[in-house]
């Protein structure tokens, strides 16, 4: 009799120019050494198929034969073009088509997932979960057989995640948030980072800020009666991490602002934002 070969979740992280303070990008294996499947693929560089393939080996599993992407960004997807030898079946959301087809290019064939799917892997059920927020054809993976949620960008081991127009929108993140909130969670993995074992307080630590983001902005518009989004960046973020990090502190500023303009409580005009009264 063959031993039972139950199914096994790698995290492997691949060397990528990320957003600081993160120098990797995850992809996750997910399977045994029968069936396996990789989720995002990381970028396209030779390091990227080296580090997969030893984690491959390392772990006794089987080639991928298809490779999810939570999202189009150049740290995540791109990296299909060094796998193309395994001949994987690429998934996206269909809201990234276009933004996947692009960076996977010559790579042109892709498939779609979308919100309440379930795939079987080494004979254990995935659902996938349509998570808008960081980009809006994100998708998560949750493995309820282990409890696992694999988030992608909507939630990163460090700090929050940036969410910017265009591709990001604020108020499908938060109600992603909160919908991540309901699985039941021993760990998540996410697209930047060390597994994340304090689930549901991570989860309140990245709504808490938002959250106090919002109000921060609210309170700063009452005071000065308008801001540009880049008055208010320089005011709310005094010590970045890194002066590279400004544009996308900015377009998270942006974020909130359209947030609060669909919520009635800011008004634009011209590229000064005001409070509505
Ligand atoms: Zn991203």
């Amino acid at each position: 009799m063959e031993k039972l070969n139950h199914l096994k979740i790698i995290r492997v992280p691949i060397p990528t120019p990320t957003l600081l303070p993160h120098t990797t990008t995850n992809c996750y294996l997910i399977g045994n050494n029968q069936e396996s499947i990789l989720v995002d693929a990381g970028y396209d560089k030779v390091e990227t198929k080296i580090e997969l393939e030893r984690a491959i080996r390392e772990n006794d599993f089987a080639i991928p034969n298809s490779i999810i992407l939570t999202h189009s960004h150049p740290d995540h997807a791109p990296g299909v073009r060094q796998l193309t030898d395994w001949t994987p079946v690429v998934y996206c959301h269909h809201l990234e088509k276009q933004a996947t087809l692009t960076v996977i290019s010559p790579w042109n064939e892709i498939s779609f997932l979308n919100d309440n799917d379930s795939i079987k892997v080494a004979g254990e059920d995935i659902n996938i979960i349509h998570a808008p927020g960081h980009t809006s054809g994100q998708l998560n993976l949750f493995i309820p057989s282990k409890r696992v949620l694999l988030a992608g960008d909507n939630i990163v081991a460090e700090g929050t995640s940036w969410i910017g127009p265009p591709d990001g929108d604020m108020t499908d993140y938060i109600h992603t948030l909160n919908r991540l909130k309901q699985l039941k969670l021993t760990k998540i993995g996410p697209g930047h980072g060390d597994w994340v074992l304090n689930t549901y307080e991570h989860i309140d630590f990245v709504l808490n800020r938002r959250l106090y983001r919002e109000n921060q902005i609210k309170s700063l518009l009452k005071e000065h009666l308008q801001l540009t989004s880049t008055h208010l960046t320089k005011i709310i973020y005094e010590k970045l991490p890194h002066p590279s990090v400004f544009e996308v502190a900015k377009r998270t500023t942006e974020a909130h602002l359209i947030k609060l303009m669909k919520e009635g409580s800011v008004t634009q005009q011209d590229s000064y934002y005001s409070l509505k009264d």
